[in-house]
Parts: C-alpha cells; sequence; structure tokens
C-alpha cells in the first residue's frame, strides 16, 4: 500500500494552493489526486486539473466580502491578509498587475445604484481573461512537479476512517492509499460526493442556501457605465414582492455565454459566463442569482437546484433562452423571435423557450424586478431584447463543521473550496487551501 503524510482530493485552486504551500514550505510526502485529465488534454470545464478555475473567466476577487466564508472562520483582518498573500502567488505564476474596482468613479455608481433601490458591493477585481486563466495554472502544475506527485484521471471513491481515526483514501480502481492527513477540496463537480462521505462518516453538515437564477446577455453598450470602471459590478436587491435577496453575479464584460455540465454522477447542464481578455464578443453577460435559505426540514439544497435545472433541460435538451420582452408577454421565444432580436445569443445552441414553465413565480418576479431597477442605472437593462438563458444554479453545498483550520470532526480529515462549501471562487477557494495546509504543517512540526 503507497504511504503519504498528506493526499489531497481534488485538483482545482483549493487542492493547488494547498499543495503549493505544503510543498514551499515544509518536507511531507504529498500526493494530490485528480479524477479528471491534466490541464493540457482537459475538455471538461469543470473537472480536471486547475479545476473549474482552468477556464473560468479568472477574475480574482480581492476581498472577504465576496466568495466565500473565510472572514467567518478567520475573523476579517486575516482573512484580508491572507487574499494579499494568495494573490501575490497568483501574480508570481503569472496574472496581470491590473486592478479594476478602485479608480474613480466608483462613489458616483454607488450613489445611482441606491437611487435605483439596488446595493453596489464595490470590490477590487484583477482580471485575467479565460485563456490567461489556464497559463497561470499550468505555470503552477510545473511548479509542483518533482515536488509533489500529481496523479491526474484518479478519482479518490472512499475517505478511510477507522474506529474515529483517518487512515486514507481508497481510489475507484480500488487502491488503497495511506494518509496522515487528507484534504478534500473536489469542488462543485465532487459536492454530492463529499456530503455522501460526510454523511457515511457521521459528520455534522449545515445546509447553505441555494441561488437560481438566469444569465442575463446584452450589449456592451449598456452596462459599459458600470463596467468600464468596475469590470464586474456586484449589485444586490431586495425583491418587493417576496422581500428576497437577489444579487448579480460573475460578470463577464464582451463575453460569452457557455453551457456547463455539474452534479457528478447525476449531471445537469447549466449555464455560466466567461470572457475572453483578447477577443471580443459585443456582449455582456452576468448571472442574477436569487438566494433563499430554506427552513425545516429542508436539507438537499443541491437535490432543489438540480431539479430546477432538469426542468430546463427536459423542456430544451439543454440551456434554455427567452427575450425579456416574450417572458414579460407571457409566449415563448421562438428561434424566429430571437432571430429579430437586436441581441444575438452567443450561445448559439440554447434553444429558445420559455422559462416560466421552469422557475417558480417567486424568482421570475424577482428576476424581473431588479432587471428593471439595474435598467435605472444602465438604461437598455430591461429592453425586450435582453436576453435570458435558464438556467444558472450555484450549488453551495452542504458545509461540515470545519474548525478555524478547516478540519473537519474527524481528526486529520481536512474539508476545503467550493465542495465543502466554504468558498465560491477562486481567490477565497485558493486561500482555503493554504489555510489547511498551514494548519497541517503546524500539527506535524508541533
Ligand atoms: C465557467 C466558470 C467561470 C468561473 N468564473 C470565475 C471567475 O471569474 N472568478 C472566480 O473567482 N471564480 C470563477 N468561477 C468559480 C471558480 O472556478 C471556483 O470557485 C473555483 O475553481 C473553486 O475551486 P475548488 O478548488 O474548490 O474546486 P474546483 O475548481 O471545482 O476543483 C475541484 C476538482 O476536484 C476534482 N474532483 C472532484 N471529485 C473528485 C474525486 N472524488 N477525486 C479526485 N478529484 C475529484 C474535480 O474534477 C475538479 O477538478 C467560475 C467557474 C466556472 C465553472
Amino acid at each position: 500500500m503507497s504511504k503519504y503524510d498528506v493526499v489531497i482530493i481534488g485538483g482545482g485552486p483549493a487542492g493547488l494552493f494547498a499543495a503549493l504551500e505544503l510543498a514551499e514550505k515544509n518536507s511531507l510526502k504529498v500526493l494530490l489526486l485528480e479524477k479528471g485529465r491534466d490541464i493540457d488534454e482537459r475538455t471538461n470545464i469543470v473537472s480536471g486539473l486547475g479545476g473549474a478555475g482552468a477556464f473560468s473567466d479568472g477574475k480574482l476577487t480581492l476581498s472577504s466580502k465576496a466568495g466565500g466564508h473565510l472572514a467567518e472562520y478567520l475573523g476579517e483582518a486575516a482573512a484580508e491578509e491572507l487574499i494579499r498573500y494568495v494573490d501575490k502567488l497568483w501574480l508570481d505564476f503569472g496574472a496581470p498587475d491590473e486592478i479594476y474596482g478602485m479608480g474613480e468613479g466608483v462613489a458616483n455608481i454607488e450613489r445611482r445604484a441606491s437611487l435605483a433601490g439596488l446595493r453596489l458591493v464595490p470590490l477590487p477585481v484583477r482580471h485575467l481573461g479565460t485563456e490567461r486563466c489556464p497559463a497561470v495554472l499550468r505555470a503552477i502544475r510545473d511548479h509542483l512537479t518533482n515536488r509533489v506527485e500529481i496523479r491526474t484521471n484518479t478519482a479518490a471513491r472512499r475517505i478511510i476512517v477507522d474506529d474515529g481515526r483517518l487512515t486514507g483514501v481508497e481510489l475507484d480502481d480500488g487502491e488503497m492509499i495511506e494518509a496522515k492527513y487528507v484534504i478534500a477540496a473536489p469542488g462543485r463537480e465532487g459536492a454530492d460526493w463529499l456530503m455522501q462521505q460526510s454523511r457515511a462518516l457521521g459528520l455534522s453538515l449545515a445546509t447553505n442556501p441555494v441561488d437560481v437564477g438566469v444569465r442575463v446577455e446584452l450589449p456592451n453598450a449598456v452596462l459599459d457605465n458600470l463596467t468600464s470602471v468596475l469590470y464586474e459590478a456586484k449589485l444586490e436587491f431586495l425583491s418587493r414582492a417576496f422581500d428576497d435577496r437577489i444579487r448579480t453575479f460573475c460578470m463577464c464584460p464582451q463575453g460569452t455565454v457557455v453551457r456547463e455540465t455539474t452534479g457528478g454522477d447525476d449531471p445537469v447542464i447549466t449555464v455560466n459566463g466567461q470572457s475572453y481578455a483578447s477577443h471580443d464578443s459585443p456582449n455582456t453577460n452576468f448571472a442574477l442569482l436569487v438566494s433563499t435559505q430554506f427552513t425545516e426540514p429542508f436539507k438537499e439544497p443541491i437535490a432543489y437546484g438540480k431539479y430546477i435545472a432538469r426542468l430546463a433541460n427536459i423542456l430544451s435538451g439543454g440551456v434554455l433562452v427567452q427575450r425579456l420582452g416574450d417572458l414579460k408577454k407571457g409566449r415563448r421565444s421562438t428561434p424566429d423571435r430571437i432571430a429579430r432580436g437586436l441581441v444575438r445569443p452567443t450561445l448559439a445552441e440554447a434553444t429558445p423557450g420559455d422559462l416560466s414553465f421552469v422557475l417558480p413565480y417567486r424568482h421570475l418576479t424577482g428576476l424581473i424586478e431588479m432587471l428593471d431597477a439595474m435598467d435605472k442605472l444602465s438604461p437598455g437593462v430591461a429592453s425586450d431584447h435582453t436576453l435570458l438563458y435558464g438556467v444558472e444554479v450555484k450549488f453551495y453545498s452542504s458545509r461540515p463543521k470545519l474548525t478555524a483550520g478547516f478540519e473537519t470532526e474527524v481528526p486529520g480529515l481536512f474539508a476545503i473550496g467550493d465542495g465543502a462549501g466554504l468558498s465560491r471562487g477562486l481567490i477565497q477557494a485558493s486561500a482555503c487551501g493554504v489555510v489547511a495546509a498551514r494548519e497541517i504543517m503546524g500539527k506535524n512540526t508541533a
């Protein structure tokens, strides 16, 4: 049986940054397992070395106020310091210098947003662009080669705990790996798997809210007054009808809408967005998400999100697209109506249809209210031609009970990143990895 000090499950930013920290500061024997392919051979957007980050838009949100729960565990000051530390690593491996969202004009947008009934959350953002992101992650992989053993196309099947004591990991092919510490960083792709493992191990799980909504696509010019200053405008709104919190997420100026297959062994097709730093599209897209915290006895946010995504899949074979004007008029978009529209869909394969067969009334009402509010800030947002793709679902995974070092109730077993419900973005996912690695190094030298 192979023996390691640390086994990391998942080769996304969380797993890779844990490996970087362990490799730099210690002489521990580390194995990183990635169930997908190596970065240069990947075909899957969310699985493979580099994780969902590899083909992501590469917006590094440099604040503990967005993208995860880091500050809840570490306190705001320590979380901000850690974010500066991981940002420096991203820079060292090739991220560009420029930062958006701090220049002149931010206060003015904030004021105009409040007049429109919206709240702007101003955040510094470093933008890599979808093609530079794999280059940085490739540089990290190259740096790790010879320092850490990386096995791609290798999935962890089971975390093995004997009598309350962590002993290692069983691989999909039945191989047993012995380990003193295991860091589970399986991303959204492996969130179901981690939840099953946590249940089997009797870990306490907190239910995160589920965010369901659409991806909105419109001409660049409509949002230019925001994106030229902020790159990404994080706006929040409280729906009048239901008092739900609705927010913009992952704004992609000059970007394209993409299809995403997610959900492990029981996948669904959802929608996402990306921007290339060098290839300009005429459109900007962003997600508009309704966040709902359900009450007892609800414990299945992932199942709920998948159920809604599956409705869109059943109706369209994948992703639905509808013009806002058609939705408001209570009619489906047809290929002809889309073709006559002023916004050309960047996701050409999306099926014209009717989102009111998919999203609950509560969600649709809130989304339309927020688009109308945004129209006051950036005229044109609520145009009849604005495209809505459905559905976008953010699976924020059940969160196991964790210490401030992200150790679970099983000593030696750590759970980090998007899959553990801790992060929702590249920077906080990377930072989680550093925290777990430092905790392990602290224990090992104690
Ligand atoms: C299209 C897209 C655009 C995005 N844009 C941005 C953005 O601009 N800015 C931003 O901050 N964030 C963005 N994100 C989110 C960001 O990519 C994630 O927050 C981040 O990658 C999470 O890191 P992670 O390491 O926790 O998980 P992931 O990156 O999801 O990596 C987890 C890895 O674990 C592997 N795995 C799962 N289960 C197992 C198993 N049992 N055994 C072995 N391996 C396993 C998976 O194959 C995967 O490669 C985007 C995501 C997508 C999909």
